[in-house]
């Protein structure tokens, strides 16, 4: 088996969102075959959609792995579960959500997955702490990961606690 890096966007905006990431992080570096490498800072946004919610903090994982990208996002699925998460209404609120954004440089469009996931080139909340693991990063359509931000208006994200750089084991 192949070590691919990948990197999850985190989610969270109901029942102690912060404490939600938190243990996400951790549970994350504890997948098998995977370790966390790096957590990005955490920010508040204002949430897409309905905007009658509480405000979201976001961050971003990037991961070290050695399973396949549908063996990952069963992992991921199976956190939010374990996160008492309940799907009420589409982009309502949710106690963790969590997205593969990006696999290597990978393009995958299967019926539950897509990666580079959908959303992502849209999204400062994604974007931001993104760039801040990745300053450099490309995304597999060639795009530079700033040029995608520079065409977004993220005003609104709030940085919230510093960036934790996680030593190698
Ligand atoms: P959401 O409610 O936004 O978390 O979407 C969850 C659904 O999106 C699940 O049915 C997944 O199978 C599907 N999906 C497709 N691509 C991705 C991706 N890159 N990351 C996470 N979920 C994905």
């Amino acid at each position: 088996m192949t070590l691919s890096l990948a990197w999850i966007g985190l989610g969270s905006n109901i029942d102690g969102p912060h404490e939600h990431i938190e243990r996400a992080f951790r549970a994350l570096d504890q997948l098998p075959l995977t370790r966390c490498q790096q957590q990005s800072s955490r920010y508040r946004s204002r949430p897409v959609g309905p905007a009658d919610q509480p405000d979201f903090v976001n961050a971003v994982a990037q991961l070290e792995t050695r399973l396949s990208p549908l063996a990952l996002l069963d992992q991921l699925q199976a956190l939010e579960q374990q996160h008492g998460r309940v799907r009420q209404r589409h982009w309502g609120p949710r106690t963790l959500d969590l997205d593969l954004l990006l696999f290597d440089d990978r393009q995958l469009s299967t019926p539950r997955l897509t990666v580079p996931h959908a959303h992502m080139h849209q999204r400062g909340f994604v974007l931001i702490p993104l760039a801040e693991l990745v300053p450099d990063l490309r995304l597999p359509n060639g795009k530079r990961i700033d040029e995608l931000l520079a065409t977004l208006d993220t005003s609104d994200l709030q940085r919230v606690l510093p960036k934790n750089t996680l030593t190698p084991q």
